[in-house]
């Protein structure tokens, strides 16, 4: 639906434009002007204004250096001699221009970042040139303010003042330390300062001015530039800082009467290092594998973000007299001048892409070589006076600024890992692991031990009951042999006895026969007992049998064992093996939990990051709508560090799944819900992904989750991707469906923190600009809870409000005009008229733009011209037609009342001409 989006992108605003992408500048073609930087170029653009860490990715993020002018209100000498011309210049804030007169008849125009006229307070001065880039410092990065112009335009007023008579007249640097102090903890982190001047292409120490001439130092790698020589004083409080630039003035005023210099020569340089200490953050996948052991937490790796700002405060940009009237000679004029010209040719250089950047031809433009070009975040504040005798120098310092607004930065995050910290844990959980192993290879070798002994046991004993059963035998076998021996020599006795017997018998008759019938008797006799022998020889060699089959069997028992314990001892070496190789694995796991963890830091990293970037209010990017608030979930190609690698998010949503990553919504831990539900916000803010989120059942989960939370960065951060999702006609219908106004009207009364109820107003506003939705949006309370979020006076919020009450305006005027719709708008139903005419002049322009637009589509149809009357509404209306800065909208208001008789006849009744 294009005119939901398109009307949705224009509803926010920054008030932070100097640290934006929005302008309307016409700059050269490229964002990518840089040839470094030409590769990454077009997905750059896109790409979500979070850098990736240092540790990892290093393409950083595209910066254009900023530019503000500042117009210093005419001096008591100037409101005398001038009294009768008009300034030399007209600013024109609301439309970013600068008019610098040719004379009385002809101007040239000039667009820039921000203008800043001569009632600009120090305090806005401030925010619009300083904040962004103090910011960015905080959050690693480095960043560089400074001022140009002529002597006496106000650049040590704006950059220098200490404001300790008047805390209103403070200066950029006094706030800036305020606003670093109270970012940072003291006991954990660290701030400190150095303070310089450089005059004559010297560089001096305005902390010890003894130190007089010191070197800048390069690091070949990196090409950071430092200056070991100074001295770095570290910030315990406010005052200690106030006293120090207190002290650099006094030394910087010593220091140039004795070179008999003016401090309008010399440049002024306040160097602050911020060192924080980043928190390890909980990972979303550790519980994922089912893996929450103590080692993959104590794998975080500490990170340390160190940011430099510097601040400088140029030498006077007039050109100064070559024939050394001020006491100089003519060297030493070329000289003063060297630096200062030498910035200029850097920022054409730059500024025209060339090839050759002459960065090493001045102190100063080495010095600044990160400023510009480089990684920082860049803020020019260029001063100019309003006398018109100083036309030429004023017209030379804004071509100036025009040049340095070409140059682009590639902001990059100064992280590193905090390996010493690393390093102790590892030895620690090494030397768990050591001990671990030790005390599993004792028990493996006791094992082993039991088993060897075991089957030793079982051998003896088998050798034993062997050793035992032949002896039996043996004992048994010698027994019976013994005893057939003796029953053999009995029975030879006894025949012996016999045959002895017979011979001695003399006398009788038929003695020879009776001898021989004895012969034949005893010869049958002893023939019985042979084959009695016999056979019981063969029963003894049967028995000898058997018992040597009982031997073999016993013999192969034994090679048995002995077999069984080979096989126990190969087994044993088999889980050696095993063991060896389990340990092997082991490694190969930590190994991957390790890089897994890498990756969680990051994605944990740009997560917060976007929290972080929608806690500020939208400072990236203007006119974005909220959209683009949230993170950019990056193209792959953005991150492609030339191996192929997917952005981390894309590389999460594919390996852990979108089922997996919605399941976590509803974890126990509430840590893990917070991050489940950024990392949903972040893939709901790409449009590739919202359909497939919608699928998945994402948007009831968010919706759930407004229904069941009770925190706010859940409400905020569900509430943005709820946003993101209703940018489509089809999930607003979804939304309604699903009873989105009354959770979202819920939330928006339980809510507190602005960018909370920033991004309610914007789901809600979004689904503002449905035309099949008016009626029900209406019925279940979604005008009442906008009209309620205006409690908060944040301008984001109320701008959100304003885009939403001017989106139903223009769809209740649309279907007005298609008979659809009869009886007054809804709007004046539920009592909005009094806060449209009371913020119809809001200086905000973004709320005033909207709520200029809501009037003229309100008074479209005259059935709500009456109560626009009595609500004082046409007054406004009349304003618009003759006052809004915006073409169109002046002549729809115009049109508006030309062609309603009831606002004519009340303006003629009034006599308001028309
Ligand atoms: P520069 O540093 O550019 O030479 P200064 O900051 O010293 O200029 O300003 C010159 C004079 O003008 C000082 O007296 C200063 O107080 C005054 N001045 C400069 N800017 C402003 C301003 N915006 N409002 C009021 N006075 C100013
Ligand atoms: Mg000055």
């Amino acid at each position: 639906m294009a005119t939901t989006a398109s009307v949705y992108r224009n509803g926010n605003y920054s008030r932070n434009s100097l640290g934006t992408n929005n302008n309307k500048v016409e700059r050269p073609p490229s964002v990518n002007s840089n040839p470094k930087n030409s590769l990454k170029s077009k997905s750059l653009r896109k790409s979500a204004p979070a850098a990736l860490g240092a540790a990892k990715d290093d393409t950083g993020v595209p910066g254009r250096v900023r530019v503000a002018v500042r117009l210093r209100p005419r001096n008591a000498e100037e409101r005398v001699a001038d009294a009768d011309f008009p300034d030399c210049v007209e600013l024109q804030p609301e439309v970013k221009r600068l008019k610098l007169r040719k004379n009385n008849w002809d101007s040239d125009t000039y667009e820039f970042d921000e203008l800043l006229t001569e009632f600009a307070s120090q305090k806005r001065v401030y925010e619009v040139v300083a904040k962004p880039v103090v910011e960015s410092v905080l959050d690693g990065y480095n960043g560089t303010v400074m001022a140009y112009g002529q002597t006496g335009t106000g650049k040590t007023y704006t950059l220098g003042q200490l404001g300790e008579e008047d805390t209103a007249a403070r200066g950029i640097m006094v706030r800036a330390m305020e606003d670093i102090l109270a970012d940072v903890s003291l006991e954990t982190n660290s701030v400190s300062m150095s303070y310089l001047q450089l005059y004559m292409e010297t560089i001096q120490d305005l902390l010890n001015p003894t130190n007089d001439n010191i070197s800048i130092v390069e690091d070949p790698k990196s090409g950071d530039v430092s200056l070991p020589g100074a001295t770095l004083v570290e910030i315990r409080n406010q005052q200690s800082f106030v006293d120090l630039l207190r002290l650099g003035e006094a030394h910087r005023f010593a220091a140039n009467t004795k070179l008999n210099a003016e401090s309008s020569r010399s440049h002024a340089i306040l160097m602050v290092h911020v060192k924080k200490s980043v928190r390890g953050r909980d990972s979303v996948l550790s519980s994922e594998n089912g893996d929450n052991s103590p080692m993959v937490k104590s794998l975080k790796p500490p990170i340390v973000r160190k940011g430099k700002l510097v601040i400088v405060d140029l030498a006077g940009s007039e050109r100064i007299d070559k024939s050394g009237s001020e006491g100089h000679t003519l060297e030493e004029a070329k000289s003063i001048n060297l630096s200062l010209s030498a910035l200029g040719k850097c920022i054409n250089a730059l500024a025209e892409n060339s090839a050759h950047v002459p960065v090493r031809d001045s102190k100063l433009t080495r010095l600044l070589r990160d400023s510009f070009g480089g990684t920082a975040r860049t803020s020019l504040v260029i001063t100019i006076g309003p006398s018109p005798r100083h036309r030429g120098e004023t017209a030379s310092t804004i071509m100036f600024g025009q040049r340095a607004m070409k140059v682009e930065n590639m902001l990059k995050l100064k992280e590193e890992f905090d390996y010493k910290s690393l390093s102790r844990r590892l030895d620690q959980q090494l030397d768990k692991f050591i001990a671990e192993h030790e005390r599993q290879q004792k028990a493996f070798e006791d094992e082993i031990k039991r088993v060897t002994m075991e089957a030793q046991n079982q051998i003896s004993e088998s050798e034993r009951n062997y050793a035992d059963a032949l002896e039996k035998d043996k004992t048994k076998y010698q027994k019976e042999y013994m005893e057939s021996i003796k029953k053999l020599e009995d029975k030879w006795m006894m025949n012996q006895q016999k045959h002895a017997g017979g011979e001695n018998i003399p006398g009788l008759k038929d003695e020879s026969s009776n001898a021989i019938s004895n012969g034949k008797d005893s010869r049958v006799g002893n023939m019985e007992e042979l084959a009695e022998m016999k056979k019981k020889l063969q029963k003894e060699t049967l028995l000898r049998k058997a018992a040597e089959g009982e031997v073999n069997i016993l013999k192969s028992q034994l090679a048995g064992l002995k077999k069984s314990e080979a096989l126990a001892k190969s087994d044993i070496s088999k889980l050696q093996k095993m063991l060896e190789d389990e340990a092997c694995q082991k490694e190969k796991l930590e190994g991957e939990i390790a890089t897994l963890q890498s990756q969680l830091l990051q994605i944990s990293f740009e997560a917060d990051e976007t929290a972080r970037r929608i806690d500020k209010g939208g400072s990236e990017e203007v006119l974005g709508g909220l959209d683009s608030l949230m993170l950019q979930v990056r193209q792959p190609q953005i991150n492609d560090s030339g191996n192929g690698e997917k952005a981390p998010i894309a590389k999460l949503f594919e390996q852990v799944g979108l089922q997996k990553i919605l399941s976590l919504l509803e974890a126990e831990d509430a840590d893990v819900r917070i991050h489940a539900v950024k990392v949903v916000a972040n893939l709901a803010a790409e449009e590739t992904n919202q359909e497939k989120i919608v699928e998945a059942g994402g948007l009831k989960s968010l919706l759930m989750l407004l229904r069941s939370s009770e925190d706010e960065t859940i409400y905020r951060v569900a509430a943005g991707a709820i946003a993101n999702l209703a940018m489509n006609e089809t999930n607003q219908e979804l939304i309604m469906a699903q009873g989105g106004i009354h959770l979202l009207s819920m939330t928006a009364g339980n809510a507190k923190d602005p960018q909370t109820l920033r991004m309610i107003a914007g789901a809600i506003a979004n689904l503002c600009g449905n035309d099949k939705l008016q009626m029900k949006l209406r019925s279940e309370g979604g005008i009442k809870a906008l009209l309620g979020m205006v409690r908060c006076r944040h301008p984001d919020v109320l701008a959100q409000v304003a885009r939403g009450i001017a989106n139903f305006a223009k769809c209740e005027s649309r279907a007005s005009t298609q008979g659809t719709k009869t009886g007054r708008s809804l709007l004046i139903e539920d009592g909005v008229l009094p806060w449209i005419v009371q913020n119809a002049n809001n200086e905000a322009s973004p709320i005033r733009r909207h709520i200029e637009l809501a009037l003229c589509h309100l008074a479209q149809h005259e059935v709500n011209a009456k109560d626009m009357i009595s609500g004082g509404a046409l007054r406004e209306l009349v304003r618009v037609s003759r006052d809004c800065s915006r073409e169109d909208t002046r002549t729809l208001a115009h049109r508006t009342l030309t062609s309603s008789p009831t606002f004519q006849a009340e303006m003629r009744r009034l006599r308001i001409d028309h």
